[in-house]
């Protein structure tokens, strides 16, 4: 009878242990997005008054669920606050709109900085002689469950959403990439899309890209997508959701996959840029020397 009793409790607290977490987050999950939080989320995203209610309706339960699930470490000496989280996750959380998918499954931790940041370097000469050095990033995705953010330039590429470039929408397009189980610029495509088509239109948009870059001509699209098919994926969706009109005049098609990937057309949150307003706008980035992040 003893035995039998010490084995119920033994079940009941076992069951507490599993289920009262799983309960915790199904019911926070479900409450609507404080309206502090919306007000932050409205504040630092320009385009989020041009969703319309149903995306503004989906972007709010995805950061509930993000600010939920994902925790945030200050780096340096910053301390995080709600502001960041909310500014952090509603432009990752864009990524997601439409795709009735997980909200980055395999990412846990988001480590941010005040600013650009330092990393060690391994850097191979023509020689193949190694070198160590340290480089300055402003962002940077790993396919262990974390991206680091240069908290100023989140902020900044927030704040100006037409020039193609965003640090956050960059890594966490490298997660989405990396959910495929390689980061080479080919994501999950789904049902939607032929991995064909998505290859023949990359292929092709990224050595145009590459020439470019060797020539120095600009282009719509930041000339560090010429590094490698994935970072081009990462700049190609910048551009996409910040340059959407240049974009589909010089890149139709890749403008296309894009479409069918995210299922959003971010031309409808902006209106078309004045005749080739900034689509020739210099390639480079704000600071001399840092990038977007290598993913490893
Ligand atoms: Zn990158």
């Amino acid at each position: 009878m003893e035995m039998l009793i010490w084995t119920t409790v033994a079940g009941l607290l076992i069951g507490a242990v599993l289920l009262v977490p799983r309960w915790r987050r199904r019911r926070a999950l479900a409450a609507p997005l404080a309206p502090g939080r919306v007000a932050m989320l409205a504040h630092s995203l320009p385009i989020y008054d041009r969703l319309g209610a149903e995306l503004q309706g989906q972007l709010q339960r995805l950061v509930q669920q993000f600010l939920y699930d994902k925790k945030f470490v200050g780096c340096d000496g910053l301390e995080v606050d709600d502001d960041m989280r909310v500014t952090i996750a509603g432009q990752a959380c864009l990524l997601l709109l439409n795709r009735f998918t997980r909200v980055y499954p395999a990412l846990h931790t988001i480590l941010v900085y005040p600013g650009a940041f330092l990393v060690p370097r391994n850097v191979v000469d023509g020689a193949g002689v190694v070198t160590a050095t340290r480089q300055d990033l402003l962002g940077e995705s790993w396919g262990d469950g974390r991206v680091v953010l240069a908290w100023d330039h989140v902020r900044r590429g927030g704040a100006d959403w037409h020039d193609g470039q965003n640090v956050v929408l960059h890594e966490f397009a490298h997660q989405l990439d990396s959910e495929s189980g390689s980061t080479n610029g080919a994501p999950y495509l789904g049902s939607q899309s032929s991995y064909r088509n998505w290859s023949q239109v990359l292929s092709r948009d990224f050595a145009a890209l590459r020439a470019d870059a060797m020539l120095r001509q600009h282009s719509v699209m930041d000339h560090y997508g010429a590094t490698s098919p994935a970072e081009f994926f990462a700049v190609a969706t910048e551009t996409f959701f910040e340059k959407p009109w240049q974009m589909a005049e010089r890149h139709p098609a890749l403008y296309g996959e894009f479409g069918k990937y995210y299922r959003v057309d971010p031309r409808q949150w902006q209106d078309a840029p004045l005749a080739h307003g900034d689509s020739d706008a210099p390639a480079s980035h704000g600071d001399p020397g840092a990038r977007y992040g290598n993913w490893r």
